[in-house]
């Protein structure tokens, strides 16, 4: 009798140890190799938050999801936030079920007077966005895309890369050079961010005169786009790994590819509103903008957007909510933060501390605060809505693990939670972990993203 409650113990402590790809039915394996085929196929169409939003506006409206409906509704933001609501069995002012992703990815922007030219090449100058090693970004394949506004208040959609036959790089310097210039700087020194220039030209027009590679470039932008150099002040340029999402390794149980933070969250989350049976409560994927650099801004977390949102759901689903009725709701609500978590790396084991932290191949990592030394800036999840998302995933038998952002003293980061977490709802962070993290190829594993979907679908069913 003893010993069986001591096996029993064993067993239960053992549960941060399970992997994904043990045990696993063909029929499962299908099912997941299928799953991130779709994902690779996402990923590679959709590099920007605008391009993310539209994507998911069109497949939404394919699964019945309109501005004016009164159960499948969308609310979209400027063109680059977005929320999908569905009605749930319980009456919207018993509260809501959100799970927030971020579409806006890490990347590099063009500066507004972007084009110069210095010894015969041309080049742009560039301000990158969010936290990347910009070392990283230096002789890779990169491409361009995004929004001009010309004359007249046009908007122009800009994309050049892979697929129209172009590429870019950010030249670095070759190694016989580098002795004083780079080899004993810091690494974010390396390369400086106004050396974060992208070269996109070196012949020049023919003729007399001044910067007349320049002058060529200004040319075939505007007989391809009808853009001068003026249009280029009022626009929103990318630039964006010129990279297929790949299987990753010989067993290909992995994927390689830009933006998985957070792509990967918004098309699990996505997917889930659209498979799942009737939600228990009305349900909001949000995708979010802005969280790469704090949630602030128009089309950010930290914006009025998602109290419209539920202002409007409710008057589509037939109840009519009043202030303090919408604070009540707000109370009674939960959101998953559904945001990505560093994975161990075991090149630099000496930054994680192995009993909290996450492993690639284990499934979505629940974690409960987000934050830096000492939980400053962070989302504290109760115990009690910790125990209620462990109750779920548990219940329907989702693979999942509990993570950090690295040991204490390391680093750290946030993610929307806090700002839902503002508004008195339970808030959590659920998604899966990466390898390389915010660089121009981040590394996930085909058995997380699976398990995300299957969790975050059974977060809507069952709430
Ligand atoms: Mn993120
Ligand atoms: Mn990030």
């Amino acid at each position: 009798m003893k010993d069986k409650k001591i096996d029993e113990l064993k067993k239960k402590l053992e549960h941060k140890r399970k992997k994904g790809w043990e045990n696993l039915s063909a029929k499962k394996e299908k099912e997941i190799f299928g799953f991130a085929e779709q994902y690779k196929r996402f990923l590679n169409e959709n590099k920007t938050e605008r391009e993310t939003v539209l994507y998911y506006k069109n497949r939404a409206q394919q699964h019945g999801y309109s501005e004016n409906s009164s159960e499948k509704l969308i609310v979209s933001n400027r063109g680059k936030n977005l929320m999908l609501i569905r009605e749930g069995k319980k009456p919207i002012d018993e509260g809501v079920r959100i799970i927030a992703s971020h579409v806006d990815c890490p990347r590099i922007d063009l500066k507004q007077n972007p084009l110069y030219e210095d010894s015969d090449l041309a080049f742009f100058h560039t301000h990158y966005y969010g936290g990347i090693k910009k070392y990283q970004w230096a002789n890779i394949p990169l491409e361009i895309r995004g929004t001009v506004i010309t004359k007249g208040e046009k908007q122009i959609n800009v994309r050049i890369g892979e697929e129209e036959g172009a590429i870019f790089v950010v030249p670095d310097l070759c190694p016989h050079l580098s002795r004083k210039a780079q080899n004993d700087k810091k690494a974010p020194e390396v390369i400086t961010g106004e050396n974060l220039a992208l070269l996109v030209g070196s012949m020049p027009e023919q003729g007399e005169g001044k910067d007349l590679v320049k002058l060529h470039i200004l040319k075939i932008l505007n007989q391809n786009y009808g853009i001068v150099e003026e249009d280029l002040i009022s626009s929103e340029l990318e630039v964006v790994p010129a990279m297929k999402a790949m299987d990753l390794g010989i067993d290909k149980s992995m994927v390689a590819g830009y933006g998985q933070d957070d792509r990967i969250c918004a098309f699990a989350s996505a997917e889930a509103l659209f498979d799942a049976e009737a939600p228990l409560y009305t349900t909001i994927v949000f995708f979010a903008d802005k969280e790469e650099i704090g949630s602030d801004g128009a089309t950010g977390m930290n914006s009025m957007f998602l109290i419209r949102g539920i202002y409007k759901a409710a008057a589509a689903f037939g109840n009519s909510l009043n202030e303090l009725g919408l604070l009540d709701l707000l109370s009674k609500s939960g959101a998953l933060s559904a945001d990505v978590n560093g994975a161990v790396n075991p090149l630099y084991k000496s930054v994680y501390e192995n009993d909290n932290a996450s492993f690639l191949g284990r499934g979505i990592v629940v974690t409960k605060f987000t934050g830096h030394g000492g939980k400053y800036m962070a989302n504290d999840a109760d115990a009690e809505w910790v125990g209620h998302i462990r109750e779920i995933l548990n219940k329907a038998d989702i693979l999942w693990q509990t993570g950090e952002l690295g040991k204490v003293d390391e680093g750290g980061g946030g993610t929307v939670a806090k700002f839902l977490a503002r508004y008195g709802m339970n808030v959590i962070d659920a998604g899966p972990a990466l390898i390389s993290m915010h660089s121009p190829y981040e590394v996930s594993s085909k058995v997380d993203l699976y398990e995300t979907y299957r969790a975050y679908k059974q977060f809507i069913e069952e709430g």
